[in-house]
């Protein structure tokens, strides 16, 4: 394997043997040009016009949409570097769909699993910030209901687009809708920036949040760079969260489900909704436990006789 691909793009062995099918020839010796240094974009284009055959603003581009490198705000000007796998890993399975899903299943289950144990380890220190108010938020930080979701799309002064969810793009491990991440955020280095996502308007924001609800997809926001319909078996967010024990704080959870059995018709409609077994289906009867609910909200918006209320608990997201 490359020793210096591995050191400056952050390759674990679980993408050893894949490198040469997430990068291009070019990619991988740019990479290893560009090491751990930063370039503006003269230099970079220089130093593309030098060493490859390509159309360098062309390759550049290219580069940069494909998540090879990133930006930097340096002394108030854009420098470039290179990128790592992590990032890479995302735009591949997001946007290649076919090439990642050619990598056979037991190696995507280990870089699913390098990517989601990554992820977690590199929320905690976030979510230690939030603890000591010395930041406000973390992506994903609270549970919406569907109407408080729909309010959402109205308050954003944001243009919204919308891009396919790299969660489940990488994990595959449900066949739920994938396009449905909700973004705002155009900054460097956001998809957008990079030249991905569809422009959306706030009605058709609000039919993918109405379409995703019922199709079991929780919403997560943190009302500033997002708004996410979440599955509970491929999501980043709430598998780290699930890793680092920070469910209930992270998505927080702002309602308890009260259950009323008496008026429960034992449909099992909740059953197949929650994404946590929360709510279960045994021999035509339901039962609820309590302690694997996230409190998400879904099951209330699709109970047909409201045998299932929220009851608002602790808000600090105002
Ligand atoms: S946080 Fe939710 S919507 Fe956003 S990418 Fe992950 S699963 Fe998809
Ligand atoms: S039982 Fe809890 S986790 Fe399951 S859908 Fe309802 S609120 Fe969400
Ligand atoms: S959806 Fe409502 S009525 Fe149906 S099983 Fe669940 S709680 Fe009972």
């Amino acid at each position: 394997m490359n020793e210096k691909l591995i050191k400056y793009f952050g390759v674990p062995k679980e993408a050893y043997s894949y490198m040469d099918v997430m990068l291009s020839k070019e990619e991988i010796n740019l990479i290893e040009k560009i090491q751990d240094k930063k370039y503006t974009y003269e230099e970079l284009i220089n130093l593309i016009e030098k060493n490859f055959n390509l159309s360098s603003e062309e390759f550049l581009k290219s580069c940069y949409k494909r998540g090879v490198i990133n930006k930097e705000k340096s002394n108030e000007q854009i420098v470039y570097k290179s990128s790592n796998i992590y990032t890479r890993l995302a735009y591949f399975a997001q946007y290649e769909v076919d090439l990642w899903k050619s990598i056979p299943e037991e190696d995507r289950i280990k870089l699913d699993k390098w990517y989601v144990e990554k992820y977690a380890q590199g929320a905690i220190p976030r979510l230690e910030e939030i603890k000591k108010k010395t930041r406000k938020l973390i992506e994903n930080a609270y549970f919406y209901t569907i109407h408080e979701t729909l309010e959402l799309i109205d308050t954003v002064n944001h243009e919204l687009y919308i891009v396919p969810c790299n969660c489940k793009s990488i994990s595959l491990r449900c066949d739920k809708p994938k396009n449905v991440c909700i973004l705002f955020e155009k900054s460097i280095n956001s998809e957008w920036d990079r030249g991905w996502g569809k422009p959306i308007t706030k009605a058709e924001a609000k039919e993918i949040i109405i379409m995703a609800n019922k199709n079991g997809l929780m919403h997560t926001s943190e009302a500033e760079q997002a708004i996410c319909n979440c599955d509970g078996c491929c999501c980043y967010p709430i598998r780290a969260s699930q890793i680092i024990g920070a469910k209930g704080i992270w998505p927080q959870r702002r309602y308890d489900i009260v259950w009323d059995k008496k008026k429960c018709i034992n449909c099992g409609i909740c059953s197949k909704i929650c994404n946590f077994n929360a709510f279960n289906k045994v021999n035509k009867t339901v039962s609820f436990d309590e302690n694997k609910c996230w409190g998400c909200t879904i099951c209330n918006d699709h109970c047909p006789v409201n045998a299932i209320t929220l009851k608002k608990i602790k808000d600090n997201h105002e």
